[in-house]
């Protein structure tokens, strides 16, 4: 094998770690973008594992493996897990706003994480019955989607190293952005 086709330890593990989780993805081959952007280590997601069934997972482009992993977590043990606890019913899918974009942290000069695909933007979520809870309109919506929306962002306070939604600012008022893989505290707006 050429040493440039290898595959490092830790990518494989994470790659077995995805497949034990139940996630239906393909691995996507590294590439160098333009600009300082890259899509190193990632994979394409299809479908998650929920508790019972499939979750599936729209929109979604190249995403890092451990944030995928993250991910995977998250959408079964926090988001389908709030679904059957509020709302009396499993989650269908996890609607996302993409992950991979060639682009700044607005307003700064800095490479945002979406850069590298180590970030998700998640709009909303769909539960079993077809109804749809969107992050813009229902974080101040019913009581029941309000208190969903703030227990599945607390809960990807503990998987996520950076997890932004609209209490942060403007520009998050429609969107969950999960950034990175917590190594101690996370930053939690
Ligand atoms: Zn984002």
């Amino acid at each position: 094998m050429q040493p440039a086709l290898a595959m490092r330890s830790s990518d494989a593990q994470c790659l077995s770690q995805l497949s034990e989780a139940g996630a239906r993805f393909d691995a996507l081959p590294d590439r160098y973008q333009d600009q300082g952007c890259s899509t190193l280590n990632t994979v394409q997601m299809h479908a998650l594992q929920g508790d019972s069934g499939q979750l599936d997972v729209s929109n979604l482009g190249p995403v890092t493996c451990p944030v995928s992993a993250a991910f995977a977590g998250w959408a079964r043990f926090g988001a389908d897990r709030a679904a059957r606890q509020i709302f009396g019913q499993r989650l269908a899918s996890i609607q996302t706003m993409g992950s991979y974009s060639c682009r700044n942290v607005a307003g700064t000069s800095r490479r945002s994480a979406h850069a590298s695909a180590a970030a998700i933007d998640i709009g909303g979520f769909v539960l079993a019955d077809g109804r749809r809870i969107s992050v813009q309109s229902g974080w101040n919506g019913s009581a029941q989607e309000r208190e969903f929306l703030r227990v599945v962002q607390r809960s990807a306070c503990r998987r996520f190293k950076t997890v932004l939604g609209p209490d942060y600012n403007a520009a998050h008022r429609d969107h969950f952005h999960v950034e990175g893989v917590i190594d101690g505290n996370s930053y939690c707006r």
